[in-house]
């Protein structure tokens, strides 16, 4: 189905709609409701969790407790919340690359796609090329029609639709280099797996975008619902909570 291609705003102004902008509009309703979330991670995600090396127990969000946004951004960087019981810090784009990771996981098949009306060109170098040529069944299978052109340059006909990306040959040419610098790969799944990580950080707000108090708010909503908010899909934390008991210590009133 398509879906209308919304520019992400890098812009510094007030008025920056960074995250509702790589939003659609049905979803952005949605920011009415966010203000509080509830918190129920699942079994194995909350395990996963408590097994990380150097996170104590009481330094997740409690399972199924209300989280607030709270007022600020640190640096235009982190976010603040609260589950009432303890600070939470969260790193808005660490943050942003889960929900958007998981959503592509959910939607990223190869009808996932849109035909450019105006089909563009991408000159590139021989290794880029011949790369890009070899796997062109990959990059089908995430929504790109590419066709050798013959030199160096490669047609692209068709991108696939990902919200907060406008142009996609960045993008292409960050996913080639990818398949060149690494022999990891052993199968189309990982290369899949690879490529749906450097989509959403690509697509993901950055540290330094202004987010206003609605985006917050849904991009708490939206992480909240992803199987694991606790991490990126890097495997970097998205969140670090400081329990009441924790602040407690610190201030020595324990
Ligand atoms: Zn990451």
């Amino acid at each position: 189905m398509p879906q209308p291609q919304l520019q992400f705003a890098h812009s510094d102004s007030e008025s920056s709609a960074g995250y509702i902008a790589a939003t659609s509009a049905s979803e952005a309703n949605a920011a009415d409701n966010a203000a509080a979330v509830i918190v129920d991670p699942g079994p194995e995600v909350v395990d996963a969790w408590r097994s990380e090396a150097g996170v104590a127990g009481d330094n997740r969000p409690s399972e199924k407790t209300e989280v607030h946004c709270l007022e600020g951004q640190l640096d235009r960087t982190y976010l603040f919340a609260t589950d009432g019981d303890g600070l939470i810090l969260i790193d808005q784009h660490a943050a942003h690359e889960r929900v958007i990771f998981d959503r592509l996981m959910q939607t990223l098949r190869p009808d996932n796609s849109q035909l450019l009306v105006i089909p563009e060109t991408m000159e590139l170098n021989y290794r880029q090329y011949k790369m890009a040529s070899e796997k062109i069944p990959v990059f089908k299978s995430l929504g790109y029609d590419l066709e050798p052109f013959g030199g160096k340059t490669i047609v692209i006909r068709a991108v696939p639709v990902i919200r907060g990306i406008s142009d996609h040959k960045p993008l292409l040419l960050d996913l080639i280099e990818q398949l060149l610098a690494t022999e990891r790969f052993n199968n189309p799944k990982e290369i899949q797996e690879a490529f749906l990580i450097t989509m959403s950080c690509r697509a993901a707000v950055k540290a330094g975008d202004r987010l206003a108090n609605l985006e917050k708010e849904q991009l708490l909503s939206d992480l909240w619902k992803t199987r694991n908010p606790y991490t990126c899909p890097h495997g970097r934390p998205t969140m670090i909570r400081l329990s009441r008991d924790e602040l407690d210590r610190r201030f020595r009133r324990k």
